[in-house]
């Protein structure tokens, strides 16, 4: 892990390496993904198992899972981790359904009738990662949002595992949230199937989900074909520590995301040179004993920081800029610096908020923005699988008395045909 001050140069350096981690900033992986969307749109299915055989080492007989086996994986569920899965549901839906937001409609006396009408999308496609480790926990938190929402389909895509079916966890958690169609299909090619459709898997308004590098670049490049939730890339933590914080907590939320993947980013800032001894010295000790340790060092080799700062203010000031997906507070009084937190996916406060309490349990998703699109971009949430439609409703009395403008704004604009849609119902055609 590298150590930076606060000097202009030494920030600089650390965003442009961040950066670094976006695939459409690597020509190799956009041109890779740009060439697997292109075959998936040509070839359909056949190209899904060429890839699959490709990317994944395994040659699946079917790209859809039957009902029975997904049922079966949910029967075959080791008893305490199905109650866990449960508990996580009920938080994550208890948190979601608060998301909810109703059609409102308003009338007025002359005739006037306006308002916003919701309507849940008609089919989703959710990706779950399943390639360095299936993620069960992303089902949950793809699934709920938009069963709450009211979305009438909701398909799934996962890459399958060494023996050519995805992980049965991830099966069970579909079964459990009520997934409609599970397909063994991962990377570029599940997102390029979900967007174009193929003989197999129908094409969905919306993609939702995190993934790799390849997943999150052919999300980017399929927008607009159907929509996408956001860029839910490699996994980032920043924590903000003072000299109170304890060491040995640090170092193990620090860990607990660069595991994720070789391009994780785990940053830690502190205005304290005492503490960036300890939690270094910390990180190797709990290193030693966690099973992920290639994907560990090589993660916190590239995109591991430790930043020196002077006050707890430049801290905060410094990661608005960087804009994390997790930012944890772990300073003796972090309520207070939550109104300065501008740009981060989810806030962790305090020393008992650890980020995997956010993974799996607390109820809000876990699904968030990563490569600095905290900047504009928000959590995955009920409001990503509905649309909205404006309502207009206009007595004749309530029309004559605006016509004039309207008519006066349509002609400014030199749309005659405009102008005679209002003219025509109170002074006949334009002349
Ligand atoms: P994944 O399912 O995203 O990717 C696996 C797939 O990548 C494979 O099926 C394969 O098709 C494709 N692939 C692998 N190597 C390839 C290559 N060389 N060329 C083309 N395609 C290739 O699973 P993963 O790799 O474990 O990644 C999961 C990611 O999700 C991690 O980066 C993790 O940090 C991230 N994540 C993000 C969030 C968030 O909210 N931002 C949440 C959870 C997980």
């Amino acid at each position: 892990m590298k150590v930076y001050s606060s000097a202009e140069c030494d920030i600089n350096l650390l965003v442009k390496t961040l950066r670094t981690r976006e695939g459409t900033a690597r020509p190799d992986v956009a041109g890779t993904v740009a060439d697997i969307i292109n075959t998936v749109r040509e070839k359909g299915d056949k190209a899904l198992f060429e890839f699959t055989e490709r990317f994944d080492g395994v040659s699946v007989k079917s790209l859809e899972v039957g009902r029975e086996q997904i049922k079966k994986a949910f029967e075959s569920l080791e008893p305490e981790l199905a109650a866990a899965i449960e508990k996580a549901c009920e938080n994550i839906t208890a948190f979601h359904q608060k998301q909810r937001e109703n059609s409102w409609f308003e009338s007025f006396d002359n005739g006037i009738f306006v308002g916003q009408k919701i309507t849940p999308l008609e089919r989703v496609g959710v990706y779950v990662p399943g390639g360095t480790a299936p993620l069960p926990s992303s089902v949950l938190m793809n699934v709920i949002p938009a069963k709450v929402a009211g979305v009438s389909e909701v398909i799934m895509c996962t890459p399958p595992g060494r023996n050519g079916m995805p992980s049965p966890v991830i099966l069970a958690c579909a079964y459990l949230t009520g997934v409609d169609r599970v397909f063994s299909v991962g990377g570029a090619q599940a997102v390029a199937a979900m967007a174009y459709g193929t003989e197999t898997i129908p094409r969905v308004d919306k993609i939702t989900g995190p993934g790799n590098i390849y997943v999150a670049t052919a999300k980017k490049m399929v927008y607009g074909v159907c929509d996408i939730d956001m860029i839910a890339g490699p996994s980032e933590i920043l924590v903000i520590a003072d000299e109170y914080a304890n060491p040995a907590y640090v170092a193990a939320d620090l860990l607990s995301q660069a595991e994720h993947d070789v391009l994780a980013s785990a940053i830690f800032i502190t205005n304290s040179e005492n503490l960036i001894r300890n939690v270094m010295t910390e990180m190797d000790r709990q290193l030693r004993k966690l099973s992920r340790k290639e994907i560990i060092t090589k993660s916190t080799e590239n995109y591991g920081a430790a930043v020196l700062v002077e006050s707890i203010e430049e801290a905060v000031k410094l990661s608005n800029l960087i804009a994390p997906e997790h930012l944890e507070l772990m300073v003796k009084d972090p309520f207070s610096l939550l109104g300065s937190i501008k740009n981060a996916g989810a806030i962790f406060l305090g020393e008992y908020a650890p980020e995997p309490l956010g993974d799996y349990m607390a109820g809000p998703n876990h699904i968030l923005p990563t490569n600095g699109t905290a900047r504009f971009s928000s959590p995955l949430s009920v409001n990503d699988f509905v649309k909205k439609s404006s309502v207009i409703s206009y007595s004749e009395k309530a029309l004559k008395s605006i016509y004039k403008d309207i008519i006066r704004f349509a002609e400014t604009e030199g749309l005659d045909a405009h102008a005679n849609s209002v003219r025509i119902r109170f002074e006949g055609e334009n002349k």
